[in-house]
């Protein structure tokens, strides 16, 4: 016979399904669990898989072999070691979960798009010592109430069991929106963005660090942080996103 409080919780899970019955998190069709996506927004969702350049993870159209790395990344190197992201930017599924995170509040998508992130970065993750959170500037935290990154890398840190550390960088320069602008004026934009927080050099010292960010488009954020981190002696500076943008490769 099943024990009473089991039996109650069972109860309270059936009801909670009745009230809220599980959804898919892009198009809100009816879906068997919480958290999960209807069969064909997971099939337009544009996971990125191998085979793709180790370095950027860029997905390739054919497979190279063990190691390939892009032309992309032998041209314009970046200063992270590896990227890796659950997804491509261009597509409008992956593409509306990132922005209803980032710009509509709703915190509660950092669960699902999270746990995916740990999927998708386990073989840095498998490496890495610290887990820090592109940071945004005060002023943008104050209008936007949470950093996305932050809510994101904290969901990876669990699934991951790799230490989270939310104040390792500052930003201290109030970056304008990037949108529109091109890859150097990019780069030059985010110049100076970032700064060590003195406090916290010990735990960058010799350590395997995985930057975390929601978005990636050019690089340019990603690799101002890395320098950043790599000039305080980090070992290694991997990079882990939800969404990347993807180029030819
Ligand atoms: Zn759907």
């Amino acid at each position: 016979m099943t024990p009473l409080p089991a039996l109650l919780r069972s109860m309270g899970a059936r009801l909670l399904d009745i009230v809220y019955p599980p959804v898919c998190l892009v198009c809100r069709e009816a879906v068997a669990t919480h958290d999960s996506l209807c069969p064909a927004c997971w099939g337009a969702m544009g996971f990125i898989e191998r085979p793709y350049c180790e370095r950027l993870g860029l997905p390739f159209d054919r497979d190279l072999g063990a190691g390939a790395v892009s032309l992309a990344a032998g041209a314009d190197p970046p200063v992270f070691a590896r990227a890796r992201a659950v997804a491509r930017y261009d597509s409008d599924k992956a593409r509306s979960l990132a922005h209803r995170l980032k710009y509509y509040d709703r915190m509660e998508l950092a669960e699902p798009l999270g746990r995916w992130m740990a999927r998708a970065g386990a073989e840095l993750l498998t490496e890495a010592d610290l887990l820090v959170p592109i940071p945004l500037h005060r002023l943008r935290l104050v209008s936007r109430r949470f950093n996305q990154s932050a809510a994101l890398a904290r969901v990876v840190s669990r699934e991951s069991a790799v230490p989270l550390e939310t104040m390792v960088l500052e930003r201290v320069k109030p970056t304008p929106p990037q949108v529109g602008l091109s890859r150097t004026q990019r780069a030059a934009n985010m110049q100076g963005a970032f700064r060590l927080n003195a406090e916290k050099a010990a735990a960058v010292h010799g350590r395997n660090i995985v930057l975390v960010d929601d978005v990636l488009t050019t690089g340019a954020t990603v690799n101002a942080a890395a320098r950043v981190l790599l000039r305080a002696r980090a070992a290694r500076v991997d990079v882990l996103v939800f969404a990347r943008v993807v180029e030819a490769a």
